[in-house]
Order: structure tokens, then C-alpha cells, then sequence
């Protein structure tokens, strides 16, 4: 039997004819005609007028918050409940993650409880659009507005997602993605941000390039960072936005499959969407009640594992792991939602190349029938 991976990227369209017309043109490093039309489409596509491509998703959290001029001895309110590059990058700017409950209706931030987490040091709001999942966006704007902070939308996990018919990327100041290797576009690894703020979106394109004044060449007004991305991966982005539309129509098949195979499972419970949330399908997710389904969450990976399904669990909550436990700052708020779904939650395969039978092998050895 064949073995299953979690994720594999689908290069099967223009990607090679224009990596290689990026090679054949020795246009390989930052400047070069595939970035600027990759801005320009992605843009478009997360309906705000301007986008900036960089080499990393975590390099353009980095730089949305610099953007937003974050400064050390501040802090920005986080779900515990994401990646952890969501939280690093606050601390990259000397500021402080300051951790908060998802809710149980999204699994994304819970606009009640940043409520309760705004102090005076409070500068921003990072929201994350979980698991493909939009977080509700007109909630904590509304909560932003009334602190006076910015929200930053980490949509790493949402490409084509959209909130009350608004696409993901164009819910907050500024919103950042990832094109790492399992994402729903890829260039293996590569990012973006999206505003409708040009001013934002100029200070963003000086800190990603060294921090060099465009009109002044070697003049170096502020220090800036070597984030830029490479035409050879814009032109990897290029060939994967002509496809977005099937790309996201084959993985929601993969979804609606996995979900026919799953329903009525005791025990087994899929992911929410909230009825205004379009999600996206990035990796499809279950969770795991032990008691009911009869096997913990744990003890099914392993049983998935040597049957040769790969699966990851759920991120650990941020607020418990070593670079934030010690000083973790919740508020004194429990953050229960966020400790049960980690503690239950699983990725299952999701990728372009994934086959109904393959599915239905998956959610057989899940049912197991
Ligand atoms: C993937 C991801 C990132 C970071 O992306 P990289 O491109 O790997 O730096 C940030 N936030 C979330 C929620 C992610 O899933």
C-alpha cells in the first residue's frame, strides 16, 4: 500500500516553463518581471489594491508589525491556538505576545476575550484565520476602533478564504501569507502582505530591502532586513495563480469527501464554519473525543502511522511551549478551548494528487470498518 504524506505540493502547471524562463533570462535574484505581475495578481485576489512579496510567511509578520512601527515593551494580543511564528514575530520586535482563548464556533480568536486582555501597553491585535477558517473580522475591528490599536490578519492558512463575501487578506490594516511547501499555493517557501494603506505598503517595500530610499541609491534611512523574495519563486506563484481556481476546487472536493466519510462518527468531530465564513481548504481537520470514539487521539495517529497515513496533531498551545511559558502572558484568563482542541485535534492528508480511494482508505481505517 502505498504511503499517504500530509501534504505535497501540485506543480503541475506552467511552474516548470517559468522557472526555467526565469533561469534562461538569468533573472534569478529579487528583481525580474514575475514579481511584480505575481503582486499585482495577488493583490487582485485578496481585493486590496497592493501587495508586497517577500521570502517567508514569517518574514511578512515581521515586517506588518514593523510596518505598524511595534516597538519593544509593547504588546499585541495573539490566540495561543496557531503556528508559532505568529507569536516569534512579536518578540523579534522586542514586543510581547500577549495570549488569548480561540472560540469554539471558528476556533480562531475570540473577540470577547481580547476584550478582556487589552491593558495599557496594548498596541495591536494579531487575528489568525485558523486552519483555512476566517476569524470575525467585524468583531475585532469593532474592538480594535474602540482601543485605539491595528489588527494584523495572518492569513497564512487561507488563501482564497473569504469572511461575509470579504476575501481573506483584506480584513485587517494588513494581512500576511505564507507559500510554504504545504500551503494551498506554494513556491516552497515564500509570503506576502496585502493593504489598501500605500503608505503602509511603502514602508514595508523600504524595510523589506535593507531599508535603501528608493530615490537615493546606497542612502539607508532606517534599518531595513533582506527579506525579498527571488524571481525564480515568483515565477513558481505566478504558474500556481493561474491554477487557483481548480487548486481550491480539488481540495474542496478532498474536503467534502472527507467529510462524507467522516459524519456520524462517534467520537469524531470535524471543524466548524461559521455561517458567515467561506474557509479555505487548506488541511482538512478532526477531532478526537477519546472517551467517545474509544482510542485516544494519540493512539490513532500511531494506528494511522503504520498503516502508513501521515498526520500532524494540532499546534500546541503557544502560551505552554518554552520561549513563552515562563513568562506567558494571559491575562489570567484560562485559555480552555485552546488546550482541548490542541489536545484532540488532527491534520489528515490534504493535497492535489490525493485520490478518492486513498480518502476513503483514510476514513475506513477511521471508522474503523
Ligand atoms: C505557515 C504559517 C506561517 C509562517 O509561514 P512560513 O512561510 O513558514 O514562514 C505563519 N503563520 C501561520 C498561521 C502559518 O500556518
Amino acid at each position: 500500500m502505498n504511503r499517504i504524506p500530509l501534504a505535497r505540493p501540485d506543480l503541475s502547471g506552467n511552474e516548470e516553463a517559468y522557472v526555467m524562463d526565469a533561469v534562461r533570462s538569468s533573472w534569478i535574484s529579487s528583481s525580474g518581471a514575475y514579481i511584480g505581475r505575481f503582486e499585482r495578481e495577488f493583490a487582485a485576489f485578496c481585493g486590496v489594491s497592493r501587495a508586497v512579496a517577500v521570502c517567508n510567511g514569517t518574514a511578512a509578520l515581521h515586517l506588518a508589525l514593523l510596518g505598524l512601527r511595534l516597538e519593544p515593551g509593547d504588546e499585541v494580543i495573539v490566540p495561543s491556538l496557531t503556528y508559532i511564528a505568529t507569536a516569534n514575530a512579536v518578540r523579534y520586535c522586542g514586543a510581547e505576545p500577549v495570549f488569548v482563548d480561540v472560540e469554539p464556533s471558528t476556533w480562531c480568536i475570540d473577540p470577547l476575550a481580547i476584550q478582556a486582555a487589552v491593558g495599557p501597553r496594548t498596541r495591536g491585535i494579531v487575528t489568525v484565520d485558523l486552519y483555512g477558517h476566517p476569524a470575525d473580522a467585524d468583531a475585532v475591528n469593532a474592538i480594535a476602533r474602540e482601543h485605539g490599536l491595528w489588527v494584523v490578519e495572518d492569513a497564512a492558512e487561507a488563501h482564497g478564504a473569504r469572511y461575509k463575501g470579504r476575501p481573506a487578506g483584506s480584513l485587517a490594516e494588513v494581512a500576511t501569507f505564507s507559500f510554504y511547501g504545504n500551503k494551498v499555493m506554494t513556491s516552497g517557501e515564500g509570503g506576502a502582505l496585502t493593504t489598501n494603506d500605500p503608505e503602509l505598503e511603502q514602508r514595508i517595500r523600504l524595510l523589506r530591502g535593507q531599508g535603501m530610499d528608493p530615490e537615493r541609491r546606497y542612502y539607508f534611512p532606517i534599518t531595513g532586513y533582506n527579506y525579498r523574495i527571488t524571481n525564480i519563486a515568483a515565477a513558481l506563484l505566478c504558474a500556481q495563480m493561474e491554477r487557483r481556481e481548480d487548486i481550491l476546487a480539488r481540495r474542496r472536493d478532498i474536503f467534502a469527501r472527507y467529510r462524507e466519510g467522516l459524519k456520524d462518527v462517534r467520537g469524531i468531530g470535524l471543524q466548524p464554519a461559521a455561517p458567515w465564513a467561506q474557509t479555505s481548504p487548506w488541511l482538512f481537520c478532526v477531532t478526537v473525543d477519546a472517551k467517545a470514539y474509544g482510542e485516544s487521539r494519540d493512539a490513532l495517529c500511531a494506528r494511522l502511522e503504520a498503516a502508513g497515513v501521515e498526520t500532524r496533531p494540532f499546534f500546541i498551545p503557544l502560551h505552554t511551549l518554552p520561549p513563552f511559558a515562563a513568562q506567558s502572558r494571559t491575562r489570567g484568563g484560562s485559555l480552555a478551548v485552546t488546550e482541548s482542541l490542541a489536545a484532540s485535534g488532527i491534520n489528515l492528508p490534504t493535497f492535489n494528487q490525493l485520490e478518492p480511494s486513498e480518502i476513503d482508505r483514510v476514513c475506513g481505517l477511521i471508522r474503523q470498518d
